[in-house]
């Protein structure tokens, strides 16, 4: 296999992401995690753990900064950024994260909760004039006005790309309400009241909400439904942690990021097809 293809590839390197990775490796298979920095995890924010075994009490960002390590220890390729998009291709699926492609047979998705909701017509026009990637998408709209939505160092960067390749863009940084609207393609956002027309819209968020990023898994009460064995709706995906539902806790998500890897393993090895 190339350094862009793997056996197994894990969106999130949380406690289930961690897990996960560990386990897999223990198998023996070729794994890629794709990671998000350690601070967005939901146990790096946790105050004190008084429910996890082998610890009296942890402090969140101690027990979160070890399992990441735990990951880089295990021979995982840690692949830092965010998975943009999920395709699946006849037995395998790629995935984009930036503008690289990267393939693997089975997927087991451990991306935790967005609490942030999807604006007013980012879903229906996702692919349609709104992009998540200034990197993948950007030479479209060279010499065109476009909005980019983020307050991160990641949204800084891409406005400062989309500028160096001749794109006019307004930058939003605020809190509020955004909505987008369009015929074919979006043309026009929304902030504050105010109307901008525009060719494309940027939205850099830290997440993809799950929702977006796989096609074909099934949700229930917010959760990814899983089987056992944490399969989904699409053979050779998985899930794991906060993103299948309730309980949102560090056991279950440990713990279901070690099944979905040992059936994640079993689906590569030819034997729950
Ligand atoms: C404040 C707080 C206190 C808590 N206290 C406790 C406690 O005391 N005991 C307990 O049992 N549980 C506690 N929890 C819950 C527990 O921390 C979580 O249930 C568990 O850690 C969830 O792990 P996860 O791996 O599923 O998700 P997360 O930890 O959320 O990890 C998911 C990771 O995936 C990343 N990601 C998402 N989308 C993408 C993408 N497209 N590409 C790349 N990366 C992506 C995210 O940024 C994140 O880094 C607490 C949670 C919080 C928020």
């Amino acid at each position: 296999m190339d350094n862009l293809s793997f056996e197994i590839i894990i969106i999130g390197a949380g406690s289930a992401g961690a897990s996960a990775a560990m386990t897999c490796r223990n198998r023996g298979k070729t794994v890629a995690v794709v990671a998000n920095p350690v601070d967005t995890t939901a146990l790096y924010k946790a105050e004190w753990v008084t429910n996890y075994p082998g610890f009296e009490g942890i402090g969140g960002k101690e027990l979160g900064e070890k399992m990441f390590d735990n990951i880089i220890a295990s021979g995982a390729e840690l692949i830092r950024g965010r998975a943009l998009s999920v395709m699946p291709f006849g037995d395998s699926f790629g995935v984009a994260v930036g503008n690289d492609y990267y393939q693997c047979k089975a997927l087991i998705v451990a991306a935790g909760i967005t609490r942030e909701k999807l604006y007013p017509g980012e879903a229906e026009f996702l692919g349609r004039g709104v992009s998540y990637c200034a990197t993948c998408d950007g030479m479209l709209y060279r010499g065109k006005t476009v909005a980019l939505i983020g307050n991160s160092r990641e949204a800084e960067e891409d406005v400062a790309f989309l500028r160096s390749i001749g794109c006019n863009v307004l930058e939003f940084t605020g809190n509020g309400r955004y909505e987008i609207k369009g015929g074919m393609k979006a043309d026009t956002l929304i902030f504050r009241g105010e109307e901008h027309k525009v060719d494309g819209i940027f939205i850099i968020k830290d997440t993809v909400s799950v929702t977006q990023l796989v096609p074909g898994l099934e949700y229930k009460d917010g959760g990814i439904v899983t089987n056992r064995d944490m399969s989904t709706a699409v053979p050779g995906v998985f899930a794991a942690g906060d993103c299948t539902g309730k309980p949102f806790q560090l056991g279950k998500a440990v713990g279901e990021g070690n099944i979905a890897a040992l059936s994640a393993c079993a689906y590569v090895d030819g034997l729950t097809r």
